[in-house]
């Protein structure tokens, strides 16, 4: 596995990036890809290690720790370093349907829990993924695989990101014929219309579309399950129905002055300006423009990074991101070990670009908004904030408090709330009689993903709240073996 020596002999190296006010100009995606000969060396940085942790995908203290895919990444990087690129691709393939997705937006746990991590540099597994799937596309070796016989079962996906489609494939491969309905425009739910193209370029999701349609699954847009078409007559015309609706109620911050203009949730605002890129490349303005506007961003999570660095592409006057936990440590903390996910200050792409621009990250810790004020015409003017410590109630819960005399004003024409979701929407689940969680996601257990109604089964942020594209693909490939089970009696899927 790589060279024995490998770890010790070459330094970790990820791809190079355009520099940030270079890239701001534009929405393409920045990251040089390395020479072929840089990745081999650091496929040859994967030791021998004899029990991978990279591949575990187990929660940890509640974060996933490894591959939740259990991608094969120490084969695959021996693959790499010996030269076996489409090997790689093939093997690769076997675990992820889209390493070229997640090649690109995953957190990557993987590298958390790296062996040679313990005690350095972790291997750069996730840019040796997405090298290995580039390689693949722009050589020739990835094309439409369709089944060589049909089941003539019918199976309906509900939903088009990354797990119906993972379900999708995976169901198509297996023989069956499937159809995935989407209400939006386009395929490929947050990949598509979240994730900004900088970070996704959307060619790359529609190469991935165009090839899944070329194996024989038929994709069904602008129809809302449920409205267009209701629920039952779903249930009535398949043999199973795969529910992969995402988790789209926005979590909202309902406090003085919230209903004033130009306060908007992180999602109408990234997902217009996608749509209006890739309908006009911005020319039609169907688009909320951040151009000339002091924004304030609230929340610190990777929807706000999004929302600061299209602030930040408009041509926004000055970006500002609150956010009410403290400051991440620089390193890892004794209490957050390895291989759990480390817990350490990220810098995201919005926070460098932001920094290059203005001098300063635009992340402010421990800050709580307390109203909007707005002008006469009832447009957003000012935000109005205050310092909060967290401490131990009486029961021992971590409660914020305030701190006297902290109170702030921030400029502000733009405010968005990228504040996390609450949970699935209600209308399919409740036409079809789906049992909730404690948390409001649809109820079924993971790896089995039935829920409480005959061939109904659930995948993705629908099932397991907010999450990562890697866990979306985890669920709709198990989803579609328990479909696969439920129609056939066996599964060959894995
Ligand atoms: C702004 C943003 C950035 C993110 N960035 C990252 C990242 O960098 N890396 C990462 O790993 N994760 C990221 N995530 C999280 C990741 O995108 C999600 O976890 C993942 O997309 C969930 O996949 P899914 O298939 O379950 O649902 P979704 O991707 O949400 O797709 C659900 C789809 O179902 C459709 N739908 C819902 N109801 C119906 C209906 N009744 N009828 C028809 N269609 C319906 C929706 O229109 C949507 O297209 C990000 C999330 C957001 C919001
Ligand atoms: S999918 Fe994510 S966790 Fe898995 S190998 Fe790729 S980058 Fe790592």
């Amino acid at each position: 596995m790589g060279k024995t020596t490998g770890f010790l002999e070459y330094e970790r190296q990820t791809p190079s990036e355009c520099a940030p006010l270079e890239r701001i100009k534009n929405w393409n995606e920045f990251s040089v890809p390395m020479s072929e000969e840089k990745l081999r060396e650091q496929g040859a940085r994967c030791m021998d290690c004899g029990t991978p942790f990279c591949h575990v995908g187990r929660l940890l203290s509640g974060m996933a720790s490894g591959c939740p895919l259990h991608n094969l990444i120490p084969e695959w990087n021996d693959m790499v370093y010996k030269g076996n690129w489409e090997v790689a691709l093939r093997r690769l393939h076997k675990t992820n349907n889209f390493p070229e997705f997640t090649g690109r937006v995953c957190p990557s746990p993987c590298e958390g829990a790296c062996t040679v991590g313990y005690h350095g540099k972790p291997v750069t597994i996730k840019s040796i993924e997405r090298a290995i799937v580039d390689r693949g596309f722009e050589e020739g070796w990835i094309v439409p695989e369709p089944p060589q016989h049909r089941t003539g079962k019918r199976v309906a996906v509900v939903g088009s990101g990354p797990s119906g489609l993972a379900c999708a494939a995976q169901l198509n491969k297996a023989g069956h014929s499937v159809t995935v309905y989407e209400r939006a425009d386009r395929i490929g739910g947050l990949l598509t219309y979240g994730i900004p193209n900088m970070k996704l370029d959307k060619q790359t999701v529609q190469r991935r579309v165009d090839l899944l349609a070329a194996e024989g699954i038929t994709f069904v847009t602008r129809t809302e399950i449920g409205k267009d078409l209701s629920a039952a007559d779903l249930k009535a015309e398949f043999d199973a129905v795969v529910l992969c609706g995402g988790s789209t109620k926005a979590r909202d911050l309902p406090i003085e002055g919230r209903e004033l203009r130009g306060i908007h949730q992180a999602m109408e605002f990234l997902t217009l300006n996608t749509k209006s890129l890739l309908d006009s490349e911005l020319a039609d303005g169907e688009y909320i423009s951040a151009a000339g506007k002091d924004v304030v961003v609230i929340g610190g999570g990777d929807t706000g990074t999004d929302c600061v660095a299209t602030s930040i592409r408009h041509g926004c006057n000055s970006v500002v991101q609150l956010e009410i936990m403290p400051q991440s440590p620089l390193t890892r903390q004794a209490n957050n070990p390895w291989p759990e996910w480390p817990k350490v200050l990220k810098v995201d792409y919005g926070q460098q670009e932001a920094a290059a621009l203005y001098e300063a990250d635009p992340r402010r810790y421990l800050v709580s908004t307390k109203r909007f004020v707005g002008d006469d015409g009832g447009h957003v003017q000012e935000l109005h904030t205050v310092r909060i410590e967290w401490q131990r109630d009486a029961q021992g819960r971590m409660i914020p408090v305030e701190v006297p005399g902290s109170e702030e004003v921030l400029k502000a024409q733009l405010v968005l709330l990228a504040l996390g979701f609450t949970g699935p929407e209600n209308t399919v689940l409740d036409q079809l009689g789906v049992d909730r969680d404690e948390r409001s996601n649809a109820k079924a257990e993971f790896g089995k993903q039935a829920t409480n109604v005959e061939a109904v089964f659930t995948a993705g942020d629908m099932r397991r709240g907010q999450s990562l594209v890697v866990w979306a693909i985890n669920e709709g490939r198990q989803a579609a073996r328990e479909v696969d089970r439920y129609l056939t009696g066996s599964s060959n899927l894995p």
